[in-house]
């Protein structure tokens, strides 16, 4: 067996460059990268909270130190304005083939309920239902448990001709699910900005319909059938009465993002908003309500 020294090394190809940024502070960090990134930006979103961490993949060449000093120097006046945090940078340096794992290698074809869920650079087919995404823009993860737990409630709940609000659509994986089901009317809305241009990108790559808006339940006129909100438990606690203000008598409100620990905080805090529990499910940690 060769030894270390013996083995050619991979030739570093590409520097990463990673800005952990407050969610009120991604769109700015998101410019300034976008500027030097090779093929622009991935945003890492934390199901969990905390910080986004925004990357960008500059080419290693001559102008690779330039272009990093001048991300350190604009994201510097940046902290100057105060628009929320934003952390150190970071610079990994890849070699090609490791760019493209790291890239590609988290999300890979898979079947979900009725559905099959394919990345757009793969050419796998399988039965199903398919919804093509490329979460690229918006997540630098594949398909989280709690996002599974909410397409098996989208593929068994009857939504022909039903309205549909996807509250924290993210990649819109949820929204694209629905209209694929032969929703009505289905509605999409993100407090990120990134978000709300993934889920339009990826509703249109789908050719379904989707009116996504930047916002949350309370931005969204009217009632639906089904309101989905995969969101994290604090989230749900805090707009749990915008939540039910959109369930349409009759319809269902399927949230999920809730580690099993907050469970009972949830529960409660739908409960007083007028809104009983009908069906849980529990994937690792995480639960899944179904409330009318
Ligand atoms: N629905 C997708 C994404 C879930 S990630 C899926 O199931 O995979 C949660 C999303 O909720 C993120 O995109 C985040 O930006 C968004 N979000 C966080 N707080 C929100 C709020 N109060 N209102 C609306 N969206 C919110």
């Amino acid at each position: 067996m060769p030894s270390a020294a013996e083995k050619p090394a991979a030739p570093i190809r590409w520097i990463e460059i990673a800005v952990p940024a407050h969610p009120e502070a991604v769109e700015a960090v998101s410019e300034i990268l976008d500027r030097v990134g090779y093929n622009g930006i991935a945003v890492d979103v934390p199901l969990e909270g905390g910080p986004h961490i925004v990357k960008a993949y500059v080419v290693y060449d001559h102008a690779a130190r330039v272009k990093v000093r001048r991300v350190k120097e604009a994201i510097g006046r940046l902290r100057a304005f105060g628009l929320g945090p934003v952390g150190e940078v970071a610079l990994r340096r890849i070699a090609d083939e490791d760019w493209l794992e790291s890239w590609k290698s988290q999300f890979t074809p898979i079947a979900i309920g009725p559905f099959f869920v394919r990345p757009s650079w793969s050419t796998a087919s399988a039965a199903g239902i398919e919804i093509v995404l490329d979460p690229g823009m918006a997540f630098g993860t594949g398909l989280h448990p709690t996002t599974r737990q909410c397409l098996e409630a989208v593929g068994r709940l009857d939504l022909a001709g039903r309205s549909v609000l996807d509250v924290g659509t993210g990649s819109g994986i949820l929204a694209v699910a629905a209209a694929k089901r032969g929703a009505g009317r289905v509605v999409a809305v993100d407090v990120d900005p990134l978000a709300v241009r993934a889920a339009e990108e990826n509703a249109r790559r789908n050719d379904v319909s989707v009116e996504v808006a930047l916002g949350s339940a309370a931005d969204v006129p009217g009632a639906f059938d089904v309101v989905l909100g995969n969101l994290v438990a604090d989230v749900l606690v805090r707009i749990a009465a915008d939540l039910r203000a959109r369930v349409a008598r009759g319809g269902v409100l399927v949230c999920a993002g809730i580690v099993a620990e907050k469970e009972a905080l949830v529960v409660r805090a739908l409960a007083d908003a007028g809104l009983a529990r009908r069906r849980r499910d529990q994937r690792e940690d995480w639960v899944r309500l179904d409330l009318a």
